[in-house]
């Protein structure tokens, strides 16, 4: 029988790989703790509404990459495409806002688009985000970006932090005109997609990859120059923050993030080593009542866990490993033993299942990378002691149980 294959953009993720993968969330999630942010656990499917409403009916997801499909009564669900609409539907649905005047909640775990599957870009992807309910301040959006400043930091990772302001209700109409109007003109130099979007979508023309509309919009009409009283208060604010919190950045006027919910605040994280986005998020104010919730600002951010495990080059140390090795089938219940105490010490131990001599059992331990291998033989058994070999520098010594505890650990 032919063997069975992973569907196409789906993968296993095992190995280095996701000690890498690990590596990352466990860093995300250590920093989401300074910061006082609690776990949600969301559920992977949502009424496609839910998207539709608010990443938005024009942007590429919602249009082109979203995994929709019929329950049995004919309701369309989708699998999730991202966190934050999940995230406000729960805040809405379970009623958080009357519980705290600040709710700081993060998730993690895979996501699904319907993308053209490339290097370190899989239909089902990873994320971990968090988001801050409740306060219009340009400090929260300062803190989350140093959230995604720290996650880089920690992992050694070179990566420049780039913002931008979209301005709000009040600002963004007469800026969009404008920009519809310059689009106008140099619409002979824009993609397909673009000449598209200039009318659904003109913002996200400004973040189109092909490098004709990249020069096209080189002279576009900058977002920053619209900007409302309050807006450019808040953008200036958020930027002082910055460099108080002495955060590098790069103000990029034409980053605008592809999804419709955002207001004021949007950044990106982007690779030095590898030009893509890394991490990214921004403001929503708006979102929690376009979904039917009561008013609330809202801050948030994702980091792509596959995208930043690409870049991670110190792996977390792992506990040396130390290898029980029986001698003959009598001193199997010794070596047992052995493993409990070594264990109950927090050591971490694998007991070989071999059953040989010691030659053969220490070419299985450097096999399996062990740095000790522990011999108990009948001798050992009789006295209550083990023969530890240190793997690196074959190093032995013989020791009592109780010398074991005190000499290694
Ligand atoms: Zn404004
Ligand atoms: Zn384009």
């Amino acid at each position: 029988m032919e063997e069975f294959r992973s569907v196409r953009g789906f993968h296993d993720i095992f190995g280095e790989e996701l000690e890498r993968f690990n590596a990352v969330r466990q860093t995300v999630r250590r920093i989401l703790e300074l910061y006082n942010f609690e776990e949600i656990i969301l559920p992977v499917v949502e009424y496609a509404e839910v998207f539709q409403r608010s990443i938005g009916e024009a942007t590429d997801i919602v249009q082109k990459e979203m995994f929709v499909f019929p329950d049995k009564k004919g309701r369309m669900l989708a699998l999730r495409p991202e966190g934050t609409a999940g995230v406000v539907r729960a805040f809405i649905q379970n009623r958080m806002f009357a519980l705290k005047p600040y709710t700081k909640l993060f998730y993690e775990g895979p996501m699904f688009r319907y993308e053209r599957p490339q290097a370190g870009r899989y239909r089902q992807f990873h994320q971990i985000g968090g988001e801050v309910f409740g306060s219009l301040d340009p400090l929260v959006d300062a803190e989350v970006i140093s959230i995604a400043h720290k996650v880089v930091k920690e992992l050694k990772i070179e990566a420049v932090v780039e913002v931008n302001s979209i301005g709000c209700k009040v600002c963004r109409p007469a800026y969009r005109e404008a920009l519809v109007q310059y689009l106008e003109q140099v619409a002979g130099h824009l993609c397909e997609d673009c000449i598209d979007r200039k009318d659904r979508n003109p913002l996200r023309v400004l973040d189109c990859k092909v490098p004709t509309c990249k020069s096209a919009v080189k002279d576009a009409p900058k977002m920053v120059d619209f900007l409302c009283e309050e807006c450019r208060e808040h953008y200036q604010k958020l930027l002082e923050y910055l460099n108080i919190m002495g955060i590098p950045y790069v103000e990029n006027p034409n980053l605008v993030r592809g999804l419709d919910y955002y207001t004021k605040t949007v950044f990106e994280v982007v690779s030095r080593e590898l030009g893509i986005t890394i991490i990214a998020g921004g403001r929503y104010d708006y979102l929690v009542e376009e979904m039917g919730g009561v008013p609330t600002p809202a801050v948030g951010f994702a980091v792509g866990v596959e995208r930043v495990a690409m870049l991670v080059k110190e792996l977390p140390q792992r506990q040396p490993l130390y290898m029980v090795i029986p001698l003959g089938e009598d001193t199997v219940s010794y070596a047992l033993k052995v493993c409990e105490l070594l264990r109950e010490k927090g050591k971490r131990v694998e007991l070989s299942y071999k059953r040989a001599g010691l030659k053969k059992q220490l070419e299985l331990a450097n096999k399996l990378k062990a740095d000790y291998a522990v011999i108990v033989g009948e001798d050992e058994m009789r006295e209550e002691s083990v023969s530890i070999k240190n793997l690196h520098t074959g190093e032995q010594v013989k020791l009592s149980l109780k010398e074991l505890f005190s000499h290694v650990l």
